[in-house]
C-alpha cells in the first residue's frame, strides 16, 4: 500500500455522488470548477444543472449571447467568471473545433483559468500527473509533515507552503491522478477538516501522519499570515444643490466597481485646501461645512475619509446624477465605505 492508493481506496469508498462526477468530461469539470471558486459546492449543484442543461457543450456557451449566460449566472456572484468562461469558449470554439487543450501551457492562456484550473482540468478529465493545491491540500500535508509554514494568500517561493504540498503531493503520485487528486480534496474537506480537531480516527493516512503521531493535529497549519493593510487618506466631496445631492457611478472594474459613490480626491485636504481647488475648477460656491470623519476597513486596506458638503450656487458639469434622499436611498446602490456619510445626509 501506498499513501496514493490509501487516498484512492478512500475516494472509491467515499466520493459523493456530484453531476460532474458523473460525466467528468474536460468541458464539465471546466464549468464545475469555474463555478466551485469561492462558491460552496451546494450553493453549485443546481446552477450546474441547469448551465449544462442549457449549454450541453462547449460550442453551444460558445454560441449563446453574453447576457444569456450571465442570467444563468445570477446570484452566483463574481461575475468575470462567467465572461471569462464565455471568451475561452469562443477562442476554444474557434480554433480548437469545440475540444479543450490537454496541455497546461494552452490551458493556462484561455482566459480565467489559473494554475488550480488548469491543472484540475488536466488531472480530473485528462487523467494527467498533476495535482490541484488548494487550501485542502495544504493543510493536510502541514499536519501530515509537521510543516509550521504558514499559508499564504502568495503562492510564493519554493519554500512557501503552497509550493511544498504540491510537491509532496505529486511526488506520492502513484496511479490514477483523478481519484487522486479529488480523493485529497475530498479528505481535507471531510475528514482533516479546518479550525476544529480532525477526524483522525477515520482517516486513511494516519499511518502516514506525523501531527497525528505526536498529538499534535490542533498545532498545523500555522495560521495564516495577514497582508499588511495599506492605509490612504481620502477626502470625499458631496456637492448640493436645489435639494440634491450630486452621486455617480463608479468604474466597472476595481475597487467598488459599479456601485454609487461622490466625489473623492485622494489626500487629506482641509477647507482651505478644498477651497483653491472649487476655485480652479471656477465653481461658484455658498459653503464648505465638514460632514465627518472616520475610517473604513476594507480586506486589504483602510481608508481614513474626511468628508464635506459644499453647497453650489452656479452650474456643474461633470458627469453623474442629482440625486434626493429617498433616491439615495432606495434607488442607488452605494457601497458600505460610504453609509456614515449617508447617514448624516439623511
Ligand atoms: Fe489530518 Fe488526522 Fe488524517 Fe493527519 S490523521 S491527515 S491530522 S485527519
Amino acid at each position: 500500500m501506498s499513501l496514493a492508493s490509501d487516498v484512492v481506496s478512500f475516494y472509491l469508498e467515499n466520493k459523493r455522488d456530484l453531476p460532474w462526477r458523473r460525466e467528468p468530461t474536460p468541458y464539465r469539470v471546466y464549468v464545475s470548477e469555474i463555478m466551485l471558486q469561492q462558491t460552496r459546492i451546494e450553493a453549485v449543484i443546481p446552477y450546474f444543472e441547469r448551465f449544462m442543461k442549457a449549454f450541453p457543450t462547449l460550442n453551444d456557451l460558445a454560441q449563446a449571447d453574453e447576457d444569456t449566460c450571465l442570467k444563468l449566472w445570477e446570484g452566483l456572484g463574481y461575475y468575470s467568471r462567467i465572461r471569462n468562461l464565455h471568451k475561452s469558449a469562443r477562442i476554444v470554439a474557434e480554433k480548437g473545433g469545440g475540444k479543450l487543450p490537454d496541455t497546461y501551457e494552452e490551458l493556462i492562456r484561455l482566459p480565467g483559468i489559473g494554475e488550480y484550473t488548469a491543472k484540475a482540468i488536466l488531472a480530473f478529465a485528462f487523467h494527467k500527473p498533476y495535482v490541484p493545491v488548494d487550501g485542502n491540500l495544504m493543510r493536510l500535508y502541514a499536519r501530515l509533515e509537521e510543516d509550521k509554514t504558514p499559508p499564504s494568500t502568495q503562492k510564493g517561493g519554493k519554500n512557501s507552503l503552497f509550493t511544498k504540498t504540491g510537491d509532496y503531493f505529486l511526488k506520492r503520485l502513484d496511479g490514477d491522478s483523478s481519484s487522486y487528486g479529488q480523493g485529497l480534496m475530498e479528505l481535507g474537506e471531510r475528514v482533516c477538516i479546518p479550525d476544529t480537531a480532525p477526524h483522525c480516527e477515520i482517516c486513511p493516512l494516519k499511518a502516514y501522519c506525523k501531527a497525528f503521531k505526536d498529538h499534535k493535529t490542533l498545532l498545523y497549519p500555522s495560521p495564516k499570515e495577514k497582508p499588511e493593510k495599506k492605509s490612504e487618506e481620502r477626502t470625499v466631496l458631496v456637492f448640493y444643490k436645489g435639494g440634491k445631492y450630486f452621486i455617480r457611478k463608479r468604474e466597472e472594474k476595481g475597487l467598488l466597481a459599479s456601485l454609487y459613490g461622490f466625489c473623492d480626491l485622494e489626500g487629506k485636504k482641509d477647507q482651505n485646501e478644498i477651497g483653491e481647488i472649487l476655485k480652479e475648477k471656477n465653481l461658484k460656491v455658498s459653503s464648505v461645512k465638514k460632514l465627518c470623519s472616520y475610517k473604513h476597513v476594507f480586506t486589504h486596506r483602510i481608508w481614513n475619509v474626511s468628508a464635506y458638503l459644499v453647497s453650489l450656487e452656479g452650474e456643474f458639469t461633470e458627469d453623474g446624477i442629482w440625486a434626493d434622499k429617498e433616491s439615495m436611498l432606495d434607488k442607488y446602490s452605494f457601497p458600505s465605505a460610504y453609509r456614515k456619510i449617508l447617514e448624516k445626509l439623511v
